[in-house]
């Protein structure tokens, strides 16, 4: 089932928590739209829902356009945060009653619901816990629970809230990946809602970054986390460091660091800024043309790798680089030492944000 989403606008009072947002979503696709607390992802599932209604724009499943169409009859699943199993009822019980308060005329033999319901826990894995109540169980073994059950009226769409934001850090990694193998089986339009980015760009086949009610970027977990498309994105997916770069002669020039520019800028353009990665920046123990003079402020090493923290005069803030524990041995550098910086990979953008393709 795919999704488009036309022009889609949502006010809470004086307050745009939804700006003119459109989207194609493809059929079988798993989808994530990322963003800070307040910037609209969850006002836009909603809406997508149909638990909300937009106040401008329409929402059309596989062709069909379903604003007006109430959320029963929208074939949707969903799986929230905190989205309580009933207590009262066995996890068989939970899992099943989307199918047992079916109209009779609509609604499976008990033999039919059985089955599917316990092949359903199966592919969860909890079949064993079939006859147990949900206080019996950890907060992760739920939530696959509440996907079993948002699964079994066989949604054509399934939409997730921060589905694994309760869990604590080693749950929400084993679910994700097991989030994504049940995607990779079943194929399931989906949609799901986090402000990690991890989560987002680990799960999903497309990343939707939104910002304060409107999407930053759209593409592939790599197209947003390589190449993104705004300070905004670069900094919300990870850390980022920003060098001042003058804007001279079709250059840009970041002390003896030459930039080429490949598209024609305003002749009044005197500055921009270069954003780097911390493993895209080499370190060097010598000074080398094309390479940027710093000083170590801070080393540590974690694990295979190496962190630096440097002082450059070409950046406001300390710079962060990140390599090998390896190669950063076989340089012989300590804190307190001279380095050089050299960008394998940067982008440049305008004073107020506009990417500049160099
Ligand atoms: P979070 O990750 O914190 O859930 P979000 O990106 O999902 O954030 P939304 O829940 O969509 O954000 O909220 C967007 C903005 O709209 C917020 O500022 C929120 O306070 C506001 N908002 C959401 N629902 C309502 C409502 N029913 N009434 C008034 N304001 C609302």
């Amino acid at each position: 089932m795919s999704i488009k989403i036309d022009r889609i606008s949502k006010r809470f009072g004086n307050f745009v928590a939804v700006d003119d947002i459109s989207l194609a979503l493809n059929e079988g696709e798993l989808t994530a739209l990322l963003g800070p607390s307040g910037s609209g992802k969850t006002t836009l599932l909603r809406i997508i829902a149909g638990l909300e209604r937009p106040d401008q724009g329409r929402i059309f499943f596989h062709g069909q356009d379903t604003t007006d169409l109430p959320v029963s009859q929208r074939g949707v699943g969903f799986v929230f945060q905190h989205y309580a199993l009933f207590k009262h009822m066995s996890v068989f019980e939970n899992v099943a009653y989307g199918l047992t308060v079916r109209p009779r005329r609509l609604r499976p033999h008990k033999t039919q619901i059985h089955q599917h319901v316990m092949r359903l826990l199966e592919m969860v894995q909890l079949d064993w816990a079939a006859q147990r109540y949900p206080s019996q169980l950890s907060g992760g073994q739920r939530q696959r629970i509440a996907l079993a059950r948002a699964l079994a009226v066989e949604p054509k769409v399934l939409l997730l809230d921060e589905p694994f934001g309760a869990l604590d850090a080693k749950v929400r990694t084993e679910l994700r990946h097991w989030l994504r193998r049940l995607h990779d089986e079943l194929h399931i339009t989906s949609v799901f809602v986090t402000h990690d980015q991890e989560e987002a760009l680990e799960v999903s086949d497309r990343v939707i970054v939104i910002n304060q009610g409107r999407v930053e970027q759209d593409g592939s977990p790599e197209q947003v986390y390589d190449h993104p498309a705004s300070p905004f994105v670069y900094e919300f997916l990870g850390q980022v460091n920003r060098f001042t770069a003058r804007i001279q002669a079709g250059h840009a020039h970041i002390g003896d660091l030459r930039l080429p520019l490949t598209t024609d800028v305003p002749p009044q353009t005197q500055q921009a800024y270069a954003y780097v990665r911390p493993h895209d920046l080499e370190i060097l123990n010598e000074k080398q043309s094309q390479a940027l003079a710093a000083r170590i402020e801070m080393i540590s090493v974690v694990g295979p790798t190496a962190r630096l923290v440097l002082r450059t005069p070409y950046s406001n803030e300390a710079v962060h680089a990140e390599l090998s524990k390896h190669h950063f041995h076989t340089l012989g550098l300590h804190v307190g030492s001279q380095a050089w910086l050299k960008p394998i990979s940067s982008r440049l953008f305008f004073d107020q944000g506009e990417p500049i393709n160099a």
